[in-house]
């Protein structure tokens, strides 16, 4: 799972648990809710209205995130059906350091001998005006609804420029082409940019064709050097929940085990474990997945006091198994044991994670 994956993954969580919560029936357990040992009245008005406020921006927020992977991944397959001339190297999501606390991140660079193509690919669609002059892009869409962005010329520039630099820095000059390329072939555009080429994505084979020069400036073993500069996107910022990210209170979050498919809260049954009754399917991923939500949505560690609010079970035992069947590191003497996850990415489980290595 990439970046971008992962974040779609937590974006998703979030919105699965800022949804409104259905009455159980039938609760074998009578757990006193987080809410009612805070003393806050979860039926608050204004609490609601902020908890709305809340999965409707998180709801634009993904669907912006994955517009754009759509986006990436058509240029992927544009990408991969094209000739480049030998010694080409393309990079996905580049990242330079161009010198300390300054990096550029590149959406699509593609790296000959004879010059380099940065392009800015954008998914987005409507009606695009490019008014450079104003430093703004500004979309229209179907229903009149005006957009502005920061000027996707001016977004590609920054990234030729800090090229440039970075290549100077190796003593290397190439010369540096950039284009705006629209993944969405149904976007219309009014104003065009001036400074640079707007492509379609289907232009791009053509567009790359017509730079295309047989004269190498740099020998493929420079290049070759030159293309272990170009890491894959950094993460700058430490990971942390989303609730701190978007200033978030944490009691928003519908707690439980949630169904993986219904996204109800399910129980677990004496002898039969979790299950949904509704979805008549177990539950047993639903847990494992409840309780990354806590960790990606609220904190970054667990207590078993925690894990015991948030997935509303009774013992702590039971508990305890839970998190000790996960793969979580663990620090501190019980009862005050934290546990956080090893790694980015997905919660695994304990076994499968000791298969994967062991294999
Ligand atoms: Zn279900």
């Amino acid at each position: 799972m990439n970046s971008t994956d992962w974040e779609i993954h937590s974006l998703e969580r979030a919105v699965v648990r800022l949804q409104h919560q259905e009455p159980v029936i039938n609760e074998p357990h009578d757990v006193p809710t987080v809410e009612a040992m805070l003393g806050v009245a979860t039926n608050d008005r204004k609490f609601k209205r902020e908890r709305r406020q809340a999965l409707e921006d998180i709801e634009a927020i993904l669907y912006r995130k994955k517009a754009g992977r759509v986006g990436e991944e058509a240029v992927e397959q544009t990408l991969s059906e094209m000739i480049f001339p030998e010694g080409t190297h393309v990079f996905r999501n580049a990242s330079l350091l161009i010198r300390k606390g300054y990096r550029v991140e590149i959406d699509v660079l593609i790296l000959t001998p004879s010059f380099a193509l940065v392009l800015e690919v954008k998914n987005i669609a409507g009606t695009l005006f490019f008014n450079e002059e104003e430093g703004k892009t500004v979309r229209i869409r179907e229903n009149g609804q005006a957009d502005e962005f920061d000027c996707y010329v001016h977004q590609l520039d920054r990234q030729i420029s800090g090229l440039n630099q970075f290549l100077a820095s190796h003593q290397i000059s190439l010369p540096i082409y950039g284009a705006v390329v629209l993944a969405n072939q149904n976007t219309v555009v009014k104003k065009r940019p001036v400074t640079f080429p707007l492509l379609y994505r289907k232009q791009l084979a053509r567009h790359f064709r017509s730079l295309r020069s047989d004269n190498p400036i740099l020998s493929a073993v420079t290049v070759n050097q030159l293309s272990r500069l170009f890491g894959p996107r950094v993460e700058e910022q430490q990971e942390q929940p989303l609730c701190m990210e978007r200033d978030l209170s944490p009691l928003m979050f519908r707690r439980g085990v949630l169904c993986l498919q219904c996204n109800q809260r399910i129980l677990a049954y004496q002898g039969r474990g979790w299950y949904c009754r509704t979805c008549e399917i177990p539950g047993r991923e639903a847990v494992r997945q409840a309780v990354e939500d806590r960790l990606i949505l609220i904190n970054l560690e667990i207590t078993n006091k925690q894990c015991r609010e948030f997935l509303m079970i009774g013992h702590s035992s039971q508990a305890t198994r839970i998190l000790k069947s996960l793969e979580l590191n663990k620090f501190g003497e019980p009862p005050g044991t934290s546990y956080y996850k090893i790694g980015k990415g997905p919660l695994k489980w304990a076994e499968e994670s000791r298969k994967s290595t062991s294999q």
